[in-house]
């Protein structure tokens, strides 16, 4: 049986997170222990820790996670079965990611798997001004295998709030629920919000008067690395009148991060993860460069990793929140590693390049194609909908990214086409030909 088993309550959560940094690691280390012996346990990481001659019992501070060996995606892809022991600890609950070979990958939840990320979303609803009796509106599904919306269903159950379980799409169905139900938060992608802000303007409402004080986002960034709202967070958040709480998180990790009421990075959740920051060689980065989020996700028994490489780019901020804990927070998603563009001698995303066309609003969609180019330098396209000057993306581009790639206008129509083509869960807005 798993060494963990127990949930904090409320209280206990909100203690540790006031905590020196000495007992906190003190709390995290125990835990960290009890998790790479659970890890221990399954076929994938007995024979690593055998190779390495590893015992958890040899670590001796937070730091000695450094010496294991990162665990990556394409490790996932030779299935679930080397990462987990089912016959010890039995699944309730079967989700699945997108993986590296376009295999789905399964990622298995013990009773006790979700037991702990409903305490999660708890800590992280609290954190963001929820409390019990108020109410949220989820429009994100809760089908499909897809576990975010039970975790925030789960958490808002937990904490003693509301959840309207309302799903994906239809805004006339969720202005009805919103003026009937009357939720103070609102969960759900950025972009879907604003069109259902939008769509209550034009038939007559109005989402300023909503009694919406909260807005949880999922799925797309709505800051800059400097914190600072991009044009759609901007507008996401006048249009409803009410605050953005970004959440991040990923299957694999069990563990969801989002903002505190100060929205400076989302807050670690101490009892839950350790967080590293790497480079591209696997060596950790000093707290507030950039760089490759890892994360040991602490007490999952149905499929624990160690130190998983998440592919995504962010830094830690551990200078002090003014809400008043002490952990410190994970700055807003930068990009994703596998997007990473070299043009001229400068780094970029594809989503620097997005945040920034959001500041032409006539752009209706657009993607970014990259080709290989001469001296190990890529060759950037963006592919640009609507009715849209071209010099006028080019100059934009140049002041705040200092880049010229090359701009294709195209129809409304065409941009929307080819990004769905591939028929993925998203719109695809990268191609890479490289
Ligand atoms: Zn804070």
């Amino acid at each position: 049986m798993s060494t963990i088993n127990k949930t904090y309550s409320l209280k206990e959560g909100l203690a540790l997170r006031c905590a020196t940094p000495e007992s906190r690691e003190q709390t995290q280390l125990a835990l960290l222990r009890s998790h790479l012996q659970q890890a221990s346990r399954m076929p994938f990481y007995k024979e690593r820790f055998r190779e390495l001659g590893f015992n958890p019992e040899d670590i001796q501070s937070l730091a000695d996670l450094a010496h294991l060996p990162l665990t990556s995606r394409r490790d996932l892809d030779g299935g679930y079965a080397s990462f987990s022991n089912e016959q010890e600890s039995p699944f309730a609950d079967i989700a699945l990611t997108s993986g590296t070979t376009g295999d789905p990958v399964v990622v298995p939840y013990t009773p006790f798997d979700l037991e702990r990320l409903a305490y999660n979303e708890m800590m992280a609803f609290y954190g963001a001004g929820v409390r019990a009796g108020d109410r949220a509106l989820l429009t994100v599904t809760l089908d499909r295998c897809f576990i975010a919306g039970l975790a925030y269903y789960s958490g808002l159950v937990k904490l003693g709030a509301a959840a309207i379980r309302s799903g994906a799409g239809q805004p006339a169905r969720q202005w009805h629920l919103i003026n009937t139900l009357q939720p103070q938060f609102l969960v759900g992608v950025p972009t879907f919000l604003l069109q259902l802000a939008q769509w209550g303007l034009a038939n007559g409402m109005s989402p300023q008067q909503a009694g919406i004080i909260g807005i949880i986002t999922i799925g797309e960034p709505t800051r800059h690395a400097d914190l600072t709202l991009t044009p759609l967070g901007e507008l996401l958040k006048e249009s409803w009148g009410a605050p953005l709480f970004s959440s991040y998180g990923a299957t694999e990790l069990e563990t969801a991060f989002c903002e505190c009421s100060h929205r400076r990075g989302g807050h670690v959740h101490p009892e839950l993860m350790v967080v590293e920051i790497v480079d591209d060689e696997g060596t950790l980065l000093p707290v507030g460069e950039p760089g490759e989020i890892v994360v040991t996700p602490l007490g999952v028994e149905g499929m624990p990793l160690v130190r998983f490489r998440t592919g995504d780019v962010a830094r830690l901020d551990d200078t002090p929140c003014p809400c008043g804990w002490q952990t410190p927070r994970l700055g807003h998603i930068e990009g994703r590693l596998a997007q990473r563009l070299k043009y001229r001698g400068t780094t970029l995303y594809p989503e620097m390049i997005f945040h920034a066309l959001q500041e032409i609003r006539s752009v209706q969609g657009a993607y970014v194609e990259v080709r290989s180019g001469y001296e190990l330098a890529d060759e950037v396209t963006v592919v640009v909908g609507g009715q849209v000057d071209e010099a006028q993306v080019s100059e934009l581009l140049q002041a705040k990214l200092r880049v010229r790639p090359t701009i294709v206008i195209k129809s409304h129509h065409e941009v929307a086409a080819t990004m769905v083509q591939s028929g993925g869960r998203k719109p695809q807005k990268f191609f890479d030909y490289r």
